[in-house]
């Protein structure tokens, strides 16, 4: 019997039949906006209907011009677009797969100086008042909805799926907070969701029966003047009765000051919402959020919490995701860490949408090209130093491709830094990566020799063609007077070594490690905080409350307005840096706010523009402009970045290869050193 009973269960809507629960949820790749960009968006969502997927809803594709931000592809009316759209469409299906098109109208949230919504409120993450739509401008925008629903029916989609959450124009219509009209799409609920409605109806009339529409409903705003639940409750049923086939379930407005998909929301953190709904829905109801394991996903189907499980990002990670789980072979799955730095704070910055633990997703028509399996007379046998995240990556893709691969680290555990990474409250899903890569080893023949420190010498004697050095990086020492005293520790120190830190504590620093210890030491009095929890462990009540997420579903918005802490520290820390500016400015775009949010919270005073002067028995004697005083701290830990750790290069007669931190320090993460390692062993 399948470890995933529930997960495997066909989902039958009547007039067609999804193979199994699990929805792949729209993302945003920029694919469709690149060069050959639907060729690749083809070959990408392939990939995933190859992979097992049960249905796939596209990225948002905008309705017209004043329905997106710039830049973003909308012309939907020309042949040319319905051939570009006819190549996803057919990828698909020659897959077996089947796959929606989600209408995106992105309102006053459009990038755009002519975006439109129902009332002039601008967003307060967007720079752009939006127009205020007149009587005859609803009327366009619906059919607009309409038209774009017929073109993705023209163009062989199964359906669409209406994006009526995350604050976009259809939410803006239903909440308080950003419908002010006084005519008959503003005022009573009756009213605010007469848009919806009549987008879902004016679909269902013009693509007949046979043809799926999901509609994307905000179960929690997450913002004030949000809607409440019991007018959701209200917008769902009508919207069933409008002719929608799946509920699929929104959570939290972009402009929300509430995490809702980074690495430190719980696992499922929100299917309780979905369950409430799906109580009174008579259609299937999707979740979503942060689920990303065929394990959590049979859980939450299992509670009955709904109906259907959506997960997004899991699919860059793994597109074979749901192939691996049904043949029971979930620990092969690459999972999602749900750190958003090669995926939205890509896009965030203007580039195309890809993955930190799989560097290939978006780029699959360029991968196909590297897969190839090498002939063997041109099988080298190859040396890598260093099982971290670049040496990982290169070692197991060198050896799936048929090259002979040895693997040494002086420790004796894969994973290098990842190992400390890994202990950083919120952070737990980095077990996951190293979980991965060392069943990645087995399945692909890498001889792998822990509690081995290689010399030069050994490696010039062991017949190797080439040697790969991932030896990554040594903490940056600081150079000031007393940087030897007692109270100084470097972050290894803490973090590895697990010396003791007192209660007032200098973090010199501000980088995404200072940020983490800072994080550490916050939490280091929880009580199961023994730095080793799974990430099922930990709890979505502390989680709801600390956030003041209203779970008895009675205020607007399911705001309780009385968020804090629930594990208030013991300790006070200071966060320096030497720069003027925005302490923590460099962190990820879309997870850097949660970080800064986090630590003022529990009450860390962040200092810039530091100069450090000296470390006595007092503390840390420092200059902050034209003023110099003694921050007495009993301990100061140093977080001041990182040198590569090139020792072996000197005398090594072997070509070799520097990658990850052993190659540049400065800017490195996980996502360059994954990605080094990867399209190296790809290019032998
Ligand atoms: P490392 O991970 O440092 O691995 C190098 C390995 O080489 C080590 O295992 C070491 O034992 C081995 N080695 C060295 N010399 C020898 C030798 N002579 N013989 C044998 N073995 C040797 N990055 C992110 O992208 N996102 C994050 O959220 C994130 N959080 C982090 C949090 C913390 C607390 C820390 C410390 C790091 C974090 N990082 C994060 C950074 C990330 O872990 C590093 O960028 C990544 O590990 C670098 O990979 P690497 O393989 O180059 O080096
Ligand atoms: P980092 O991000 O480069 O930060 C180093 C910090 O030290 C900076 O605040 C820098 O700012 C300061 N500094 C640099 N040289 C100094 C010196 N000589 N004396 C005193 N201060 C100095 O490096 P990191 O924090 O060590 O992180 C390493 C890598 O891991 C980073 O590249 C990061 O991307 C990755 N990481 C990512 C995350 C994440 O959440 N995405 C988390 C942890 C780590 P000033 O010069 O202004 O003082
Ligand atoms: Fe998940 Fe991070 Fe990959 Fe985005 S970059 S898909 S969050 S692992």
């Amino acid at each position: 019997m399948s470890s995933y009973p529930l997960l495997f269960q066909p989902l039958d809507l009547g007039f067609t039949q999804l193979k199994n629960r699990v929805l792949m949820g729209s993302m945003h790749t920029g694919l469709e906006e690149a060069e050959n960009g639907f060729e690749r968006a083809a070959a990408y969502y392939g990939a995933r209907a190859r992979g097992g997927v049960g249905l796939i809803v596209t990225g948002g594709i905008m309705p017209n011009p004043e329905s997106g931000s710039l830049g973003m592809t909308h012309s939907l009316e020309t042949p040319e677009m319905e051939a570009n759209h006819r190549l996803i469409t057919d990828a698909v299906h020659k897959e077996r797969g089947k796959i929606c098109m989600q209408i995106l109208h992105e309102g006053r949230y459009a990038f755009n100086p002519k975006c439109v919504a129902p009332s002039p409120i601008a967003a307060p993450i967007s720079p752009y008042t939006p127009e205020e739509l007149t009587h005859e401008g609803v009327l366009g925008e619906i059919d607009n909805f309409i038209k774009a629903a017929a073109f993705a029916k023209r163009a062989g989609y199964d359906g669409v799926e209406v994006m009526g959450s995350e604050g976009y124009f259809i939410n803006e219509f239903l909440a308080p907070r950003t419908n002010h009209r006084t005519d008959q799409w503003g005022g009573s609920l009756e009213n605010r969701m007469r848009l919806p409605v009549s987008v879902v109806e004016g679909i269902r009339e013009n693509v007949g029966e046979e043809f799926i529409i999901i509609y994307r409903l905000s179960m929690l705003d997450l913002v004030e003047d949000g809607s409440p639940f019991s007018e959701v409750l209200v917008v769902g049923k009508a919207i069933e009765k409008a002719g929608a086939n799946i509920i699929n379930t929104g959570i939290g407005w972009h402009e929300a000051r509430i995490p809702t998909i980074a690495t430190s929301v719980p696992r499922s953190a929100f299917t309780w919402v979905s369950a409430k709904f799906k109580a009174q829905a008579s259609i299937p109801v999707i979740t979503s959020n942060r689920i990303n394991s065929p394990e959590e996903a049979e859980r939450v189907l299992n509670r009955g919490d709904a109906d259907m499980i959506s997960m997004a990002r899991p699919f860059l990670a793994d597109p074979e995701f749901v192939n691996k789980a049904e043949e029971e072979r979930a620990d092969e799955i690459n999972t999602c860490i749900g750190c958003n730095q090669a995926c939205l704070d890509h896009l965030f910055e203007g580039k195309e949408a890809s993955c930190l633990v799989n560097p290939w997703a978006c780029r699959e028509t360029e991968h196909i090209k590297t897969l190839a399996i090498c002939d063997a007379d041109k099988a080298l046998n190859v040396a890598v130093v260093g099982a971290g995240p670049a040496g990982l990556s290169f070692a197991t893709e060198a050896a799936s491709r048929g090259h002979k691969v040895t693997l040494f680290d002086s420790a004796d555990k894969i994973g290098g830094q990842f190992n400390i990474a890994k202990q950083i409250p919120g952070k737990e899903e980095f077990y996951e990566t190293l979980r991965y890569f060392k069943r990645q080893l087995e399945l692909t023949g890498v001889e792998l020799n822990l509690g081995q420190r290689v010399s030069s010498e050994q490696l010039n004697q062991g017949g190797f063609d080439h040697v790969v050095l991932a030896t990554g990086v040594v903490p940056r020492a600081l150079n000031i007077t007393g940087s030897d005293h007692p109270k100084v520790l470097s972050y290894l120190d803490v973090l590895r070594d697990k010396k003791p830190v007192g209660k007032k504590v200098a973090i010199i620093g501000a980088g995404g490690i200072g940020f983490d210890v800072a994080e550490y030491l916050l939490h280091d009095n929880k009580p199961e905080g023994n730095g080793e929890e799974t990430p099922e462990q930990r709890s979505i009540d502390e989680f709801t409350a600390s956030w003041g997420i209203d779970k008895e579903l009675e205020h607007p918005g399911s705001l309780t307005g009385k968020g804090k802490p629930q594990h208030p520290a013991d300790r006070e820390l200071f966060l320096l840096q030497r720069k003027a500016g925005k302490v923590g400015a460099d962190l990820g775009k879309t997870t850097g706010w949660i970080h800064r949010t986090e630590l003022h919270r529990h009450g860390v005073k962040m200092m810039n523009g530091c100069e450090y002067l000296s470390i006595n028995d007092g503390g840390l004697q420092l200059r902050n402009g034209e003023v110099e005083s003694l921050l007495e701290v009993d301990t100061i830990v140093i977080c001041a970045g990182q040198e590569p750790l090139q020792e072996l290069t000197n005398d090594l007669s072997v070509p070799h290869t520097l990658i990850g931190g052993a190659d540049i320090a400065a800017g490195l993460d996980a996502k360059r050193a994954i990605a080094q390692g990867a399209e190296l062993a790809a290019s032998l």
